[in-house]
């Protein structure tokens, strides 16, 4: 699909992306899209009429501050925005030559502030990569009893914070807590000494289920929006104190990083895989048909304050996830738990069968036991002060990259 618009052949955002996202412009919050190097402002081109034929068109979605009410349109609403989008930026537009009207609406990506695209009412992190669980649990409980006994049969998941999401670009500021050593008699209060990240994707709710309706898995996909790339930042001492019996708490509250643009599941399609082989066959509500889950490369790095460069510490993929986002949602909600337009699901650390797929500094340092070197000469088990950490994501087939930018947070010292 070809634009007026000057697309690099590795841009994240080629026409056959068009991911939705929120940015600032003139101080107001603005919806806005993304072509090649450029942030599309669809407030104004929605003021201007350019959505007018659409079915959509008298809920004006784009002249909201967040995209909570766009999303609740459903798939159809989305289907056609997109397309609209498409033709509008197609080589030939009527509007490509009204160089007046496109300063208006087109503004320098690399320039842009980029804002939370969505008003996040509540969200749940899965544990559904099965390399990230068994890698846990062999450094805690011992190889034999790696995985828990339900692990296999239902997507662990656990309630998360949603005031605490930011995006990307912001600063994270090191917790302190509670935390008890090994060798000592008490737990004493300091800051964390383990701070970490989890390289995770997370999913959006576009259309929400009814309290007392389950969302069938069959049905799942029609629920969700689209995808961002997630760091559910952790701090590994506060967590290991405070976890039983009922899970993280303050350990995984004080942020949780992701990237701005969400990317619709629509360009996601030629990306679809199958899935892991389960074994044991999951219950009747549990099962999915053809290719549930999409072919993601992720990648992680850190740049401290003396590299001039982001070094790659990690490698992934979405695809060794064991359960797929149709089964998460549909787990979710077989009580009959409602969910809203908004809401965000995580899909847990994605680790995978390799020791350079490992997904947190947890595991690729084993518990801090097999630091890593970083090439300004300096050694982490966990993170210093001062580095930054930045998670990319990218599909890639038949010479089509549909790309999820990035989500990057630089570690500051606390307050204390
Ligand atoms: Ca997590």
């Amino acid at each position: 699909m070809k634009s007026f618009l000057k697309i690099e052949k590795h841009s994240d955002f080629p026409m056959e992306n068009i991911p939705f996202g929120v940015f600032l412009n003139q101080d107001e919050p603005h919806i806005c899209t993304a072509i090649g190097e450029f942030v599309v402002d669809l407030n104004i081109l929605e003021s201007f009429g350019y959505f007018k034929d659409c079915s959509f068109a008298d809920e004006k979605p784009f002249s909201e501050a967040v995209l909570n009410k766009f999303m609740s349109l459903g798939k159809e609403a989305r289907v056609e925005a997109r397309k609209k989008i498409q033709e509008l930026f197609l080589e030939n537009s009527p509007i490509s030559g009204g160089k007046g009207f496109l300063d208006k609406i087109l503004f320098p990506l690399e320039k842009a502030t980029m804002l939370l695209p969505v008003a996040i009412g509540d969200y749940t992190d899965f544990y559904s990569s099965r390399e990230h669980a068994t890698n846990v649990g062999i450094m805690f409980r011992g190889k034999e009893n790696a995985l828990m006994p339900n692990w296999l049969h239902l997507p662990v998941a656990y309630h998360g914070r949603a005031s605490s999401i930011v995006v990307s670009g912001t600063d994270l500021i090191r917790p302190s807590g509670q935390i008890k050593n090994d060798d000592k008699p008490a737990p004493e209060f300091s800051k964390t000494n383990q701070l970490d990240f989890e390289l995770e994707m997370g999913f959006f709710i576009g259309t929400g289920n009814e309290l007392g309706k389950p969302v069938k898995s069959e049905n799942a996909f029609e629920h969700i929006f689209g995808m961002v790339l997630v760091n559910d930042w952790s701090a590994r001492d506060i967590q290991k104190w405070e976890y039983v019996p009922l899970g993280p708490f303050l350990s995984k509250n004080f942020a949780t990083t992701i990237s701005p643009w969400i990317i619709t599941l629509e360009a996601l399609e030629p990306f679809k895989v199958e899935g892991p082989k389960q074994e044991p066959e999951p219950m009747d509500y549990l099962k999915t048909q053809g290719n549930p889950t999409y072919d993601i490369n992720l990648e992680v790095y850190i740049k401290s304050g003396k590299m001039s460069e982001p070094y790659l510490i990690s490698k992934s993929n979405f695809k060794y996830l064991y359960w797929n986002m149709a089964q998460q949602l549909a787990h979710h909600t077989i009580t009959g738990c409602n969910t809203r337009p908004g809401d965000m699901m995580a899909s847990g650390t994605i680790s995978g069968p390799e020791k350079e797929n490992r997904g947190s500094m947890l595991e690729l340092t084993w518990r801090g036991t097999e630091p890593i070197k970083l090439p300004d000469g300096s050694e982490r088990k966990f993170f210093n002060d001062g580095d930054e950490v930045i998670i990319k994501g990218y599909c890639e087939k038949d010479g089509l990259r549909i790309g999820f930018g990035e989500s990057k947070g630089l570690i500051l010292p606390d307050g204390q």
